[in-house]
């Protein structure tokens, strides 16, 4: 018999909330009120000296702020405090090195939020198959997409339950992110196959086992035409505004719609990231993946002086299929996934690995036909296949000869494994 550990585990749930107009204009009133909080937070901050700057004087002037401004009160208590503790996390983030120095927030570049520090304020039910409830602090009892199983209810305990929640507003509108706490045993090691994994030129994910993972356009036809007939008119509104004049409302409104167009597109690619990465986690027990630096991609996009230029074409087809920042994501997906599952993820470092053969391993010049087919030039070799194919195969050869990078304070350091596994890819 096995015997499972427990092991606690928090996450963040994202779902819609269906709002009627005016608990919309009630939630947006908030967000205001949370970021003028936060801008007076700040104003104070840099008027009292040193000594003064505590949590206790900040929570007095807060208090005294929602009795002065009435405005401020339509913000609940509970955000107002969530806005200070926001606010000092983020000069304790500031002095530890991993953050800037907070600063004032914008009226149109922040995004609009208001914190629900208590779960228990929620009081969270399920209403429909495909519909929640929830309370909002000073808006009333709001419906939200029930996409995922909470524990709430008689699910919830000491151990599993909503933490808390943030208010969010997007292009598609206002968004509830649940935190949650869960205690779940710790799965034993995942049995599955190794695999490695290419970012694809041709396919947006290939494996080294020849699977692919595709997926159709974000957009359909329609809206991409739409997509491109507003921002050509948003283009040209621009372009006849005199200099100084404010943004029209007309204008606004057509941002709005683009922002709106490509949020779905958004939510459409991450949604197919999410299905991906969760099949790729239920199927192996180590995934491999390139350790991918953001600097070093536009470096070799460019070219060198040697060669300018060399990987253009290579490097623009990688940014049709899947942007670095999306491949980000998934890698983020994967980590997690995995790891619930008793798998692991495993970076290696990649350099040429859509340049060597997979085959012979040896990188000979010229044997790169094209972005879809790799032909080795190796005349003692002349494997041919697909180059995605290829260089997953690569990526998961890396791995089996022990070169798995392990982070270490901030940096990636060459770990050579104790065991190395023979070279089954080639
Ligand atoms: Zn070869």
């Amino acid at each position: 018999m096995s015997h499972h550990t427990l092991v606690k585990r928090q996450f963040g749930h994202r779902a819609r909330l269906a709002l009627s107009p005016a608990e919309v204009l009630k939630t947006d009133d908030q967000a205001h009120a949370a970021r003028t909080m936060w801008n007076l937070l700040h104003a104070w901050w840099q008027m009292m000296p040193k000594e003064k700057r505590t949590l206790g004087h900040a929570d007095a002037a807060i208090r005294q702020a929602r009795e002065d401004i009435d405005f401020l009160a339509v913000l609940p208590a509970q955000a107002a405090q969530a806005v200070l503790k926001t606010y000092f996390r983020a000069w304790k983030n500031c002095w530890d090195g991993r953050a800037d120095a907070p600063n004032f927030k914008g009226r149109f570049r922040t995004v609009m939020s208001v914190d629900i520090p208590q779960g228990r304020d929620l009081n969270i039910t399920r209403v429909h198959r495909r519909w929640g409830m929830a309370n909002i602090p000073k808006v009333g009892r709001v419906r939200f997409r029930w996409t995922k199983d909470l524990p709430v209810g008689k699910r919830a305990g000491a151990e599993n339950r909503i933490t808390g929640a943030r208010l969010i507003k997007d292009a598609l509108g206002w968004h509830i992110a649940f935190r949650v706490q869960t205690v779940e045993a710790k799965p034993d090691p995942h049995q599955g196959p190794d695999v490695g994994i290419d970012v694809g030129v041709t396919v947006p994910i290939a494996l080294s086992d020849g699977e692919t993972y595709e997926h159709g356009e974000w957009l359909t036809a329609k809206e991409k035409a739409r997509l491109l007939y507003l921002e050509q008119r948003a283009a040209q509104r621009k372009q006849h505004r005199k200099p100084g004049e404010r943004t029209s409302r007309r204008l606004h409104r057509t941002y709005d719609q683009i922002a709106g167009l490509r949020a779905k597109a958004k939510r459409r690619s991450l949604d197919w990231q999410h299905r991906t990465a969760t099949v790729i986690a239920r199927t192996y027990g180590t995934v491999v993946v390139e350790a991918l630096s953001i600097t070093n991609m536009v470096k070799s996009a460019r070219g060198t002086v040697e060669e300018p230029g060399k990987n253009v074409a290579q490097k623009a087809g990688l940014n049709r299929s899947i942007s670095q920042e999306a491949w980000g994501r998934t890698v983020t997906m994967l980590t997690y996934k995995t790891a619930r599952l008793g798998g692991t993820v495993v970076k290696v470092p990649a350099p040429g690995t859509s340049r060597r053969c997979s085959a012979c391993g040896f990188t000979t010049p010229g044997s790169r036909e094209s972005q879809a087919v790799f032909v080795c030039r190796n005349p003692d070799c002349g494997w041919s296949g697909n180059a995605d194919h290829n260089a997953a195969r690569n990526v998961l050869h890396l791995y089996r000869m022990g070169l798995a990078l392990i982070p270490a304070a901030g940096r990636a350091v060459v770990r050579r494994a104790q065991r190395v596994k023979p070279a089954a890819a080639r």
